[in-house]
């Protein structure tokens, strides 16, 4: 089996495939990046480290003789979806959802006007990532109440020493240490209770050193609506509990606004506000506007996928399209091929929601196996020699082992733990797959 994408997605699918011992399965994991773990490495905050601790139960299943690794590796570029399904009996998509949304606001494309994926993608070493400078940045808009602007709005107002025992990039620490940021605004365009944050992870933000919290009460349900689900009940205790706290002088500030949907980002040659409009409850527009001062607006309005040569995509909703976890092709099943994930499912749920989604999937794919082996063509099987035959340098098993030893060093010089490598260069240098010197 062909997994595309070694993401948990596709991690979780490979072990789905292959926990049984006897079983049949052989998985080729094939990624696009130099390293697996996909948001686990370059989604998941730095801070958190015991979701990143994840790592370790995946690494086991990564070190199964039955699964490899093909890293470095472009589907569609080095080489193509009907390769592949010439050689495999069944192809997993597990390719994730990289882009941002946008707001479809005037003004959006500004600078100092960004995605929260980009930011988060910059902190957390993506090597296909942007730099960001906050020396003179001080007040900050994060558009969006869903757990994504909880992790973009810490990592804003965290105090960098605390991100030293993390694998969080030398580079990261001196624009963090350099931050003029005193104030990050969050915006949800409902009410508190509609909120997508999970209690565990806003309580964090209560918790930060130097940060005051300041909620405006006008801005909250007078009564908690008896029929909210117990989270969004959790969550409004929390933002009743900070419109109580009194500001205590902190060098930092967090805002949260309810009831607030951006309407333009508002500047010149850079971003200088963001106007907006006024929300019922429920998000329906009042025509009253206001405009709060701030230098960088960040939106954390969701993920989507991107579509990959080859594979079916649904451009409305940005998804693989699927039936019963079975790819679509012409609004059709298209025997062996399969999606797993954010691709699949749209931007939604955490690491474990991909683990049922993983085994729900395989379900099928047993349920299909004997269909497919019957059609498969005669090819040799497996990627690697299609891959030396191109002259497509992949990363390895081993030669990941190696990029975390790289990264181990490159820490320890520092007198820190493992810190990432963050450039391609750096990458397939520690890889041993190009000679920098
Ligand atoms: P999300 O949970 O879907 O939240 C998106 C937010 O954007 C919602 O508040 C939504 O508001 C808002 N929004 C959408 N369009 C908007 C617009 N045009 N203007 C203003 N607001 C808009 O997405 P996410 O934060 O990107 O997270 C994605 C998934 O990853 C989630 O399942 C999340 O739980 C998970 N995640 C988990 C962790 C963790 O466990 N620590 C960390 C990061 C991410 P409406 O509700 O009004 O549409």
């Amino acid at each position: 089996v062909a997994v595309i994408g070694a993401g948990p997605a596709g991690i979780y699918t490979a072990d789905a495939l292959t926990h049984d011992d006897d079983g049949p399965a052989e998985v080729d994991l094939i990624e696009r990046l130099p390293v697996p773990y996909g948001l686990l490495r370059y989604g998941v905050a730095p801070d958190h480290l015991k979701i990143k601790a994840v790592g370790e139960a995946l690494r086991k299943i990564l070190e199964r003789p039955s699964v490899r690794l093909f890293a470095n590796v472009a589907v569609g570029e080095d080489v193509t979806v009907d390769q592949l399904r010439d050689r495999y009996d069944a192809i997993i998509y597990c390719l994730g959802a990289s882009a941002d949304r946008s707001m479809g606001i005037a003004g959006e494309e500004l600078p100092g006007s960004a995605s929260a994926t980009e930011f988060v993608s910059w902190y957390n070493g993506h090597p296909d990532r942007e730099s960001h400078d906050l020396s003179e940045v001080r007040a900050v808009a994060v558009v969006g109440v869903g757990n994504v602007a909880l992790d973009v709005a810490r990592m804003l107002l965290v105090e960098p020493a605390d991100l030293e025992p993390t694998d969080v990039t030398e580079d990261v620490l001196t624009v963090l240490r350099a931050s003029a940021v005193t104030d990050v605004h969050i915006f949800g365009r409902r009410a508190a209770q509609h909120v997508k944050f999970t209690t565990k992870e806003l309580r964090e933000l209560g918790e930060l050193t130097n940060v005051d919290v300041l909620v405006a009460g006008e801005n909250l349900p007078d009564e908690v609506p008896a029929d909210l689900t117990p989270m969004a009940k959790r969550n409004v205790a929390v933002f009743q509990e900070w419109s109580e706290r009194t500001a205590e002088g902190r060098p930092r500030r967090l805002h949260m606004h309810f009831r607030a949907r951006p309407a333009e980002v508002l500047g010149d040659d850079r971003v200088r506000a963001l106007r907006l409009e006024r929300t019922t409850a429920d998000g329906g527009g009042t025509g009253e506007l206001f405009d709060v001062p701030v230098d960088r607006v960040l939106r954390s309005v969701g993920y989507r996928a991107v579509p990959v040569p080859g594979v079916p995509f649904d451009s409305e909703s940005h998804t693989v399209p699927t039936v019963d976890h079975r790819v679509l092709r012409d609004g059709e099943p298209s025997p062996g091929e399969y999606a797993v994930g954010w691709a699949k499912r749209g931007a939604t749920g955490v690491l474990g929601t991909n683990r049922s989604d993983a085994t729900e999937t395989i379900r099928v794919v047993t349920a299909d196996a004997a269909q497919l082996r019957a059609r498969r063509v005669d090819e040799p099987p497996g990627v690697g020699d299609l891959l030396v035959d191109a002259g497509v340098r992949f990363v390895d098993k081993s030669r990941w082992l190696t990029i975390l030893d790289v990264e181990a060093e490159e820490g320890a010089a520092t007198g820190r733990g493992r810190v990432k490598l963050a450039d391609w260069d750096r990458l397939l240098e520690a890889a041993g797959l190009v000679d920098l010197t």
